[in-house]
C-alpha cells in the first residue's frame, strides 16, 4: 500500500507543499514543533533513509538545504534542526525545525496547534522566499 507521503505526492491527500521538483518534495509537518517545521522527502517510496541510493540521498540533502535556507529567511530562529526519525511513516523524510535551543528538537513536546490559514501564510512565505 502507498505511503501518506506517497498519497501527498499523488495529489490525493492534501498537503502544504513549500518546494518540489522532479525527485523531492517539501511540505509542512502536519503536526509541527516549531511554525515552518517541514518535511523533505524523495518522491521514491523507500522505508529508511540508509537505504537511498548514495546520490538520491545526497541529492535530498541537498534539496533540504535550500528548503532549510528558505525556511530560514521567514522564521526567526537561531538555526534549522535536521532530524530523521522515521518511526511513524514508513517513508525516509528529513525534519527541518527551525529552532532556538536544544529543548526545540525535543519530538516528545506536545506539537503546536496552528491554524489551516496559519499554515497556508506560512507555505507561501516559504516558497516565496
Ligand atoms: P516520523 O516517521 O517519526 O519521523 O514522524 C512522521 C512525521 O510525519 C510526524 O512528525 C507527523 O506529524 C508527520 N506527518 C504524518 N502525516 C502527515 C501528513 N499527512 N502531512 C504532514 N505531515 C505528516
Amino acid at each position: 500500500m502507498a505511503s501518506i507521503f506517497t498519497k501527498i505526492i499523488q495529489g490525493q491527500i492534501p498537503a502544504h507543499v513549500v518546494a518540489e521538483n522532479d525527485r523531492f518534495i517539501a511540505f509542512l509537518d502536519i503536526n509541527p514543533l516549531a511554525k515552518g517545521h517541514t518535511l523533505v522527502i524523495p518522491k521514491k517510496e523507500i522505508d529508511y533513509i540508509f537505504d537511498l541510493e548514495d546520490e538520491l540521498l545526497a541529492d535530498l540533502m541537498l534539496f533540504a538545504k535550500k528548503v532549510g535556507k528558505k525556511i530560514q529567511k521567514v522564521v526567526p530562529c537561531n538555526r534549522i534542526g535536521v532530524s530523521v526519525i522515521g518511526l511513524e511513516v514508513p517513508h525516509a523524510h528529513i525534519h527541518l525545525i527551525p529552532i532556538n535551543g536544544i529543548n526545540d528538537m525535543n519530538f516528545a513536546k506536545p506539537k503546536l496547534n496552528l491554524s489551516k490559514e496559519e499554515m497556508a501564510e506560512i507555505t507561501q512565505q516559504i516558497k516565496k522566499a
